[in-house]
């Protein structure tokens, strides 16, 4: 018989997200097996089960049948539910990635919609990013495992954002290294990450908590498990991002400074900023393959073109709008041009921006006196 895994865990004791955007618990009635959650206060109080129906006997009946089904069966039921079925892509020699969906986090997903690789060297392996919970890190470590005896020895966190940070747990916490500006900003903000993570991901960030990393990159060219690697201290996309050059096979990993196919996200971008790191990325030699921190990879320029597009537009939208005195609701039936049809989440992502945009940008146009009449 198959073992639905959700229906087995279900009946275990799920940690569920909350209609009032937070988590809550159902807590099991078996000691020791209390959730994780809620450790990092994440999470609201535990919540009790609701008195079942008569109809929800014959459920919790069915549930229970399955559950001693899946025991005898041996088939490790969280496993099989929270498994991200990580297989690492060789796309060149030593080098592999981990192309997430374009999508928003979710629960269907379980936050991997990130970009995350590795760099196998003759002495250890350089880990970039590490993936939006506990889980995806262990999984992550273990598909190492599978491709390389070698240890990890360097665990790169690309910027603070939640999808490449929240893995970190399951590496060697000597090993965890970032810019200082990324350090600073997981410092801050992981926590209120951490927990809109929990709220959107569910019970796939079971046990995740916030490790931030004590080690300060600095930018350069050095030899690293015997690879040789540059550093790039670049930013825009967050106040400082992480680009990872691979000297030996021409493998940019650009971090959230590309999107490919999916529109970029803003929350904490300086638009002028980052459209200056594209032309910093654009102006590398040697390149044979981009690795953007969403998206598929290729061997040409189009996520930098698609990245660039994208941020020009939405910056003279939002500027032409402030300045011809349009308010929010107005701005956000601008339509999408059809050129960015191609990018997953234009229109989310485009809401997203005017929300947290447009104020300063009104700001801007109003000290200038540059609101037209309309
Ligand atoms: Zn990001």
């Amino acid at each position: 018989m198959i073992c639905r895994a959700p229906t087995c865990d279900e009946a275990q004791g799920a940690t569920h997200a909350g209609t009032n955007g937070r988590a809550n618990v159902w807590r099991r009635s078996t000691p020791g097996r209390a959730t994780h959650a809620g450790t990092n206060g994440h999470l609201s109080g535990f919540r009790r089960l609701p008195r079942p129906s008569p109809h929800r006997h014959a459920a919790a009946l069915l549930l229970a049948v399955l559950i001693v089904a899946c025991t005898l069966l041996g088939r490790p039921v969280h496993a099989s539910q929270f498994d991200y079925g990580l297989e690492p892509r060789r796309i060149a020699e030593g080098v592999y990635v981990l192309i997430g969906a374009t999508e928003d986090f979710s629960f269907a997903n379980g936050g991997d919609i990130v970009n995350t690789g590795f760099i196998v060297g003759a002495t250890g392996v350089i880990v970039i990013d590490t993936g939006p919970s506990r889980r995806y890190g262990e999984q992550m470590l273990a598909a190492i495992a599978r491709v390389t005896e070698q240890p990890v020895v360097l665990t790169l966190n690309t910027h603070h954002h939640p999808d490449h940070f929240l893995g970190n747990q399951a590496f060697p916490p000597e090993t965890l290294a970032a810019l200082p500006g990324t350090i600073r900003g997981i410092e801050t903000e992981g926590e209120a990450f951490s927990a809109n993570m929990y709220r959107l991901n569910g019970d796939w960030m079971r046990g995740t908590e916030v490790f931030v990393p004590r080690q300060r990159v600095e930018p350069g060219r050095r030899t690293i498990a015997g690879r040789d690697i540059e550093l790039l201290a670049l930013g825009g996309h967050t106040d400082a991002d992480l680009v990872v050059i691979d000297h030996a096979t021409g493998t940019v990993f650009a971090s959230d400074l590309l999107f490919h196919g999916r529109a970029p996200t803003t929350p904490h971008a300086d638009i002028p900023r980052w459209l200056d790191s594209l032309d910093r990325l654009e102006s590398l030699k040697n390149v044979q393959r981009w690795v953007p921190g969403h998206g598929e990879l290729t061997e040409d320029t189009a996520p930098i073109a698609q990245t660039r597009a994208w941020l020009e537009w939405l910056t003279a939208t939002i500027r032409d709008g402030a300045e011809a005195g349009l308010d929010m609701p107005e701005l956000l039936a601008t339509p999408i041009p059809e050129r960015f049809f191609e990018l997953e989440l234009a229109e989310s992502e485009f809401r997203r921006s005017v929300v947290h945009l447009f104020p300063a940008a009104e700001q801007a146009a109003l000290a200038a006196g540059g609101v037209r009449s309309r």
